[in-house]
């Protein structure tokens, strides 16, 4: 029987993950299929019932259900336990445990971003969804001290930092309200910036200005892009990633999940940039009109 794996999310069309892990499962002659399913979060409950079935391996979880699905799975990792968000479900019998593989595709990414330098100690996020999640839980792991959490909504960045309290009791969490002249001021003493918000993912905006921006900062989007953010960035003299090694390290640690076997990832991330180059948008973080980027410093 050809197994089904799924991703759920909304939107979902065209997504990366689905070439990506497609390429996988064929490249180790895994009878396996890769599908994509755009549901709403009035369809998710439903959705996630029918992978119950012995057909199902598992699925991956997008924009913007990874909290939601939480409450609908029989038994969580650490990882998506103490993040609150699942990007991953896998399969014990009719059991479905929920999995965070974001944490460590964010510390593949944050490390190329960093480079050679020491690891900084203060971050700035943008967002709090489930993405934002995995960034700041990586963050916290990785011995940052001070980061400030914005968000357009500041009572869901508040209640993440509520979430997070007992794992950042030694360091300094907080929201705070997406104000210029506040973000401004938090970025003079940072050297991290992560947008994990969707804004630039469909239309040719940043989440702030560029004048904002100074030469010293590490910017990380998490949209698989070249984004209005990242090249504002670039031309600022900052040192720049996209989302792609996030992308690729998730979906490794996915597909290893659901199959046991290690990822042919360079297999993935060749069916990435082939899928990128017919011009395939996706889900996880690649609007249709941008240029592809990777990790490298301003003016490289
Ligand atoms: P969620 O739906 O959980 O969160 C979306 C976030 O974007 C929220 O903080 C939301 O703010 C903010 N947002 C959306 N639209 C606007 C807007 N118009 N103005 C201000 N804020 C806005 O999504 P995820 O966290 O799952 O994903 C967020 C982004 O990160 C997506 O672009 C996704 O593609 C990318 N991502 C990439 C990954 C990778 O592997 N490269 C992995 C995970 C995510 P509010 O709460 O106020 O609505």
């Amino acid at each position: 029987m050809t197994k089904r794996v799924v991703l759920i999310g909304h939107p979902v069309a065209h997504s990366l993950s689905g070439a990506m892990q497609q390429a996988a499962f064929d490249h180790l002659g895994i009878d396996a299929r890769y599908e994509l399913w755009d549901r709403g979060p009035a369809e998710l409950a439903e959705a996630i019932a029918e992978l119950r079935t012995e057909e199902f391996l598992g699925a991956n979880i997008t924009i913007p259900h990874k909290e939601r699905v939480v409450t609908h799975v029989d038994r969580q990792t650490d990882e998506a336990h103490i993040t609150g968000a699942v990007n991953t479900l896998t399969k014990e019998g009719r059991k479905l445990v929920g999995h965070n593989t974001d944490v460590a595709g964010f510390k593949i990414a944050l490390d190329k971003l960093v480079g050679k330098q020491k690891m900084p100690r203060n971050a700035v996020v943008l967002g709090a969804g489930g993405g934002s999640r995995a960034v700041v839980y990586g963050l916290i792991r990785e011995g940052f001290q001070r980061i400030v959490v914005f968000n357009r909504h500041l009572h869901r960045a508040e209640g993440m930092v509520k979430y997070f309290a007992r794992s950042s009791s030694h360091m300094d969490l907080r929201a705070m309200p997406w104000h210029e002249s506040i973000i401004e001021a938090e970025l003079a003493k940072t050297r991290v910036l992560v947008n994990a918000t969707s804004i630039g993912l469909n239309e040719d905006e940043s989440p702030i200005p560029a004048e904002i921006l100074t030469p010293d900062l590490l910017v990380l989007d998490l949209i698989y892009a070249h984004t209005r953010l990242l090249r504002d960035a670039r031309a600022a003299g900052c040192t720049t990633a996209d989302g792609e090694l996030m992308l690729l390290n998730q979906g490794a640690a996915s597909f290893t999940l659901w199959t046991g076997q290690p990822a042919p990832i360079e297999v993935m991330h060749a069916a990435l940039a082939e899928a990128r180059a017919r011009g395939i948008t996706s889900a996880e973080g690649e609007p249709a009109l941008a240029e592809p980027a990777l990790a490298e410093p301003a003016g490289a």
